[in-house]
C-alpha cells in the first residue's frame, strides 16, 4: 500500500505528482470482483459500497471465492484502499434501544467481514440523537465504538462529517472530536469528510477551504482525515440539507472542485463519488477530474 510519510507543511513546493485515487459508489450486489472490474472500466482505482441494504438490515453471505480473487486482483490492478460504507438505518444514537442494538451487531459484523479483506476503510455516520440532545449523542456514539471496537481490526474505522440535518450527530468538528476523544480506542479512528455535508454545514470550503482545513486540524488534526466524500451541493452554504449534486453543478461548483483535488493537504487521500449518476456519469467525472487535478 502507498505510505510514503508526506511532510505537509512542504507540500506546496513539492514538485512530484501525488497518485489520485479516485473512484465512486458502487452496488455490491454482484460481489467484490465485479466492483474491481467495473471501477477500473470507469477510470477510477478504489470503490464505495454498502456493506447490506442501505435502508435495511440483511445482509449476504460471503463469497469466499470472490473474496480471495478481489484481494488479488486488488494487489495486481493498482486498486487502493476501498471504503465500506454502513446502512443509514445504523443510528449508535437513537433512543430507542433496538435501533441501537441492530446498531451494534451490524457493525461487529461488517467488521468481522471486512477482517476477510484487510487494509481497507469502514465509514459510518456517527447518527441521529432524535430529541436526546447532542451531548447525549456523542455519549452513546463513544459507548457504541467501545462496544464493537477491537485492538485487531484490520480495517480503519472512520466517521463521516454530516450537514447537520435534523439532529444528526457529527456536523460540527468539535463533536467530531469529542466522539474520538472519549472512545477508549481512539486512537484507531478516523474520518471522512464529506464536501456537500461541511458545505451544507456551514465549513465553507468555496471561499476559504485553507481556513475549512486549519480548522478541522486544529480541532481534529488532519493526521485522522483518511477519506473524503466527493460531492457537490444542491443547496446553497449552511442550509443543512444534504442533497447531493453532480459535480460542477451545484453550490460548490468546479473551482472549488479543483482546489479540493489540488490542495497539497487533501491531494493524497482518496476521494469517492456519491454524486446523483448512474454509471456513465460517474465515468464522465472521473475523466474530468483527472483532466482537472495536476
Ligand atoms: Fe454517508
Ligand atoms: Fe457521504
Ligand atoms: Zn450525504
Amino acid at each position: 500500500m502507498y505510505n510514503e510519510t508526506y511532510d505537509v507543511t512542504k507540500g506546496a513546493d513539492k514538485k512530484e505528482k501525488v497518485m489520485f485515487k479516485i473512484g465512486c459508489h458502487l452496488s455490491a450486489s454482484k460481489g467484490f470482483m465485479h466492483m474491481a472490474k467495473e471501477i477500473l472500466s470507469l477510470g477510477g482505482n478504489t470503490f464505495q459500497y454498502f456493506s447490506r441494504n442501505p435502508r435495511g438490515g440483511a445482509v449476504k453471505a460471503l463469497d469466499m471465492n470472490d473474496i480471495n480473487e478481489f484481494n488479488e486482483f486488488k494487489e495486481k490492478n493498482g486498486i487502493t484502499c476501498i471504503l465500506c460504507h454502513a446502512p443509514y438505518t445504523l443510528n449508535p444514537c437513537s433512543k430507542d434501544e433496538k435501533t441501537r442494538d441492530f446498531a451494534y451487531r451490524a457493525m461487529k459484523e461488517d467488521l468481522e467481514r471486512m477482517d476477510l479483506i484487510p487494509g481497507n476503510m469502514y465509514n459510518f455516520h456517527p447518527g441521529s440523537h432524535v430529541g436526546q440532545g447532542t451531548e447525549t449523542g456523542i455519549e452513546l456514539i463513544a459507548e457504541h465504538l467501545n462496544n464493537v471496537m477491537r485492538k485487531d481490526l484490520k480495517t480503519t474505522v472512520l466517521l463521516e462529517t454530516m450537514a447537520g440535518k435534523g439532529s444528526e450527530v457529527g456536523s460540527r468538528f468539535e463533536e467530531i472530536s469529542r466522539i474520538i476523544e472519549k472512545t477508549e480506542l481512539g486512537d484507531m479512528l478516523g474520518v471522512c469528510l464529506d464536501t456537500c455535508h461541511v458545505y451544507d454545514a456551514g465549513y465553507d470550503i468555496v471561499n476559504d477551504l485553507d481556513e475549512v482545513i486549519r480548522e478541522f486540524d486544529m480541532i481534529i488534526g488532519l493526521k485522522r482525515l483518511k477519506a473524503i466524500h466527493l460531492n457537490d451541493s444542491k443547496n446553497p452554504f449552511g442550509s443543512h440539507k444534504d442533497r447531493h449534486e453532480k459535480i460542477g453543478e451545484g453550490s460548490l461548483g468546479l473551482d472549488a472542485i479543483e482546489r479540493i483535488i489540488d490542495h497539497p493537504r487533501l491531494s493524497e487521500l482518496p476521494f469517492y463519488l456519491e454524486t446523483p449518476n448512474e454509471l456513465p456519469g460517474y465515468k464522465k467525472e472521473i475523466a474530468l477530474l483527472k483532466e482537472m487535478r495536476h
